[in-house]
């Protein structure tokens, strides 16, 4: 895992495949969310790198989602009663029934 100057300097260079979406006035926004991110829960900061560079599928983009909802807490993820929100059927770190352990990815 990169430390957090190579990370910074990865968002800050041209390289990166499309580290914003095509409205290009948001860049500074997404740019200071990521590092929040990094200073606040560092081990998801990967993932919502990816989501936000346009480099992963809709699984990952509805699991940052819920994570960003829930203030990066996967048990709040996991125990949300927000039964009316459109995702809540897909959101991750759900407890399989009939098993005792909860299979949590990263
Ligand atoms: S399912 Fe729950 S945690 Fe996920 S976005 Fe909806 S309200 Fe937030």
């Amino acid at each position: 895992m990169k430390n957090k100057n190579e990370m910074l300097a990865l968002i800050n260079s041209d390289k990166t495949p499309r580290l914003v979406p095509p409205l290009g006035d948001f860049k500074g926004v997404i740019k200071t969310r990521l590092e929040e991110i990094h200073k606040h829960t560092p081990k998801l900061h990967p993932l919502f790198f990816r989501v936000y560079a346009g480099q992963t599928g809709l699984t990952e983009a509805v699991k940052a989602k819920c994570l960003d909802c829930c203030c990066w807490q996967i048990d709040e993820v996991r125990n949300c009663t927000v039964f009316t929100c459109p995702i809540w059927d897909f959101r991750p770190f759900q407890q399989k029934s009939g098993k005792d352990n909860v299979e949590v990815k990263q």
